[in-house]
This record gives C-alpha cells, structure tokens and sequence, in this order.
C-alpha cells in the first residue's frame, strides 16, 4: 500500500522514519520489552525521551539558558486561556494583533482576566493580510503583545516579527513552529500544539523566558495551570504524555538528521514556491486572496473560478491519492498544507495535478 499524498491542515503528515521507527520500537523499546506507553514515565528510559526531546527544541532555536522549554497538554487553545490567566490581572492591558480565528479565540480568553487593547483589527482587511509595522496600535507598557505567527485557516504569515518596543511577545506558533530558524529574545512565551508541524496531537509545546515566568501569578491559578508549576518538575509534576512526545522526539530527530533548521527552511520555502508559482502562472484558473507579502508558506489557500469546480479538484485529488485539499470550512476554497514533514514528491504531485486540472476545466 503506497503512503497517500498528505495536506491535512493538522493532525498533519509525519515523516516516514519518525513513523518506522516507532513501529520498530512498539513492542519492545530500548530492550525494556515494553513500548514508551507501558513504562513509566519515572523511568529512566523514558526520561532519556524527554529530555532528548527538550534539548532539541533548545539547540534548534538557540534558547540558551534563559528559557524554559514546558511540554504541556490542553493544545494551543488552553494556552489561549493560560497566558492571561498567568500573567493578566484586572486593572492591566494587554495587547493583541487580531489576524484570525485563533487570535478571536485568545482573545476571548484574555477578556476575562483583564483588559484588551486590539492592536491591529484584521477584520478590518477580511484577515487577508497581516499588518504592516505602523499600523500596529501598541500599549506603552503594555503587559505583553500576543500575536499569531502563521493563520491556518486564510493562510496568512508573518515573515518578520513586529518590533514592539521591548515589550514581551506572546506567540501562537502552533502552525509554524520550528519550519525555520529565528531570534527568540523578543518572545516572553511562544506556544504551539505539535500537530501541525513537528508531531501528534496531544502535546503542547510552551517556551517561557525566564524573567516573564517570574512575573506570573502566584495566587489564584490552579496548580495545574500555572507556568511555574511544570518549570519546577521539568513538565513531569503529573503524567506527560509520554507517547505523543515519544513521536514528537522522533520527528525532531528526523528533521535533526536531515541537516536542522536552516535544510528544514529550504525545503519548505522549495515547496511552497512549487506551489505558489503554479498559482501565479495560470491567473485565468487559480486566485490566490492573500496579497505575496503576507503569504503563508505553511498553508496555502486559493480559489478556483467556481464552487464546483473546487468540490470536484478536492473530490478527484482523493482519488488520485491527493488527501486533505479542502479549505477551512469557514472559508471555502482549496487549502494546500505543506507543513515541515510534507515531502517535496508529495509537493510535486499536487503541482502535477493542479496544472492538468487547470488544463482539462479552464
Ligand atoms: C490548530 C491551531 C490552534 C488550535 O490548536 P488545538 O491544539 O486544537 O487547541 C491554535 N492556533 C493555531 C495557529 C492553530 O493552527
């Protein structure tokens, strides 16, 4: 049985080895003659795993020791809550830069513990573009900015972060975390579920810096939600969830092997730029809504001339083995996902049948 064609929007493709390996390992991992989720997480075996996996993380982005590197459960949409519930008190603002869905739904969150300041409104652009730097109204003083690096769903990225005055950056990577390398000293605290780029679902990954994890409530958060608590057990106050970070190991290994970051960065703007151009080159057939400079490299969103058309591209790239092309329900269209672990082939077989779809229906 051949591997499909993979553009889930997440959970998303994993690389093959990440997946071989684990396979290998099901029933009898490291000679124990257990798998990781028979053993516990205690275990030396298994802490071997979980730090492997924290020091990864930490040497692909350069975190040095001023950051914490937390594996959390809850996915992106607890941190939504977490991050103000942690650092917002009644009486203090924080700003948010609104570029979708998920920012929406942070900022919910952030409403009830303090005050918001929506730094940039992108409805105002239909979500179809990130901000420009002056049009970013910011806080002096601010408690932190949040922001939202990559937009699943319109398929908007930011390809530099916003200079906000020294104030901390709060950050939802969950739909580019780890596709290339960046300076983390802005950020107080990037967070990002792994199951768009570097996993499975079911782990959050959550880097604090350590002077913001200082600044955060002692008093009335829960034990369980609060930064400190798993800063000071090394994600281990409670049980991990050892398998999904077991895979997450795996995949980080992986991309480790292929050449890091900077291999990791080439490939996916090689993808992306695959598509893109097939775009760009048939005008009369595909319209990709995101301005260039806002583009995302992750997800990439477009329309055909008409609705039915875009039910048939979806229904007969099934049939070609071509998974996953639908876009967001909320907004229709055709969304291609090339997250880090989506083949180059599997990039050149959309590529193929975009360019023949385009030819036998325009
Ligand atoms: C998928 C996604 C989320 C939601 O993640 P959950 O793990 O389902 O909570 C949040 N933010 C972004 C940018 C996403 O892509």
């Amino acid at each position: 049985m051949a591997r499909a064609h993979n553009f889930y929007p997440g959970p998303a493709v994993l690389p093959v080895a990440a997946l071989e390996r684990a396979q290998r390992e099901l029933l009898d991992w490291e000679g124990t003659g257990t798998s990781v989720m028979e053993t516990s997480h205690r275990s030396k075996e298994y802490d071997a795993v979980h730090n492997e996996t924290i020091a990864i993380i930490k040497e692909m982005l350069g975190l040095g020791e001023r950051f914490h590197v937390l594996l959390l459960q809850g996915g992106a949409s607890l941190q939504f809550a977490m991050v103000p519930m942690n650092l917002l008190s009644a009486g203090q603002t924080a700003d948010y830069i609104h570029t979708g869905t998920w920012s929406k739904k942070a900022i919910a969150e952030a409403k009830l513990f303090g005050t918001v300041n929506v730094a940039f409104d992108g409805e105002t652009v239909e979500l179809k573009r990130v901000p420009r730097q002056d049009e970013l109204k910011l806080t002096p003083g601010a408690r932190y900015v949040h922001m939202t690096s990559n937009n699943t769903i319109k398929g908007t990225q930011f390809h530099a972060f916003p200079d906000t005055g020294g104030v901390p950056i709060v950050c939802d990577m969950s739909s580019d975390f780890l596709w290339r390398a960046f300076d983390p000293s802005p950020f107080g605290i990037i967070y990002a579920g792994a199951q768009k780029n570097i996993g499975p679902a079911g782990v959050t990954v959550v880097i604090i810096r350590d002077d913001i994890l200082k600044q955060c409530k002692t008093e009335g958060v829960p034990t369980l939600l609060k930064y400190q608590t798993h800063a000071d057990k090394n994600s281990l106050f409670n049980t991990p969830p050892s398998f999904n970070i077991y895979m997450v190991r795996n995949v980080l290994r992986t991309m480790m092997d292929a050449g890091g970051l900077a291999e990791i960065e080439a490939r996916n703007r090689k993808k992306a730029g695959m598509v893109y151009d097939t775009i760009d080159a048939n005008p009369d057939f595909f319209r990709a809504p995101v301005p260039k400079e806002s583009r995302s490299l992750m997800n990439i969103v477009f329309r055909l001339p008409a609705e039915d058309l875009e039910a048939r591209f979806v229904a007969e790239g099934k049939l070609g083995n071509l998974l996953g092309l639908k876009g967001h329900r909320s907004v229709g269209g055709i969304r291609i996902s090339a997250y880090n672990s989506c083949p180059l082939e599997s990039v050149e077989a959309i590529v193929e049948f975009m360019k023949a779809f385009a030819k036998a229906n325009g």
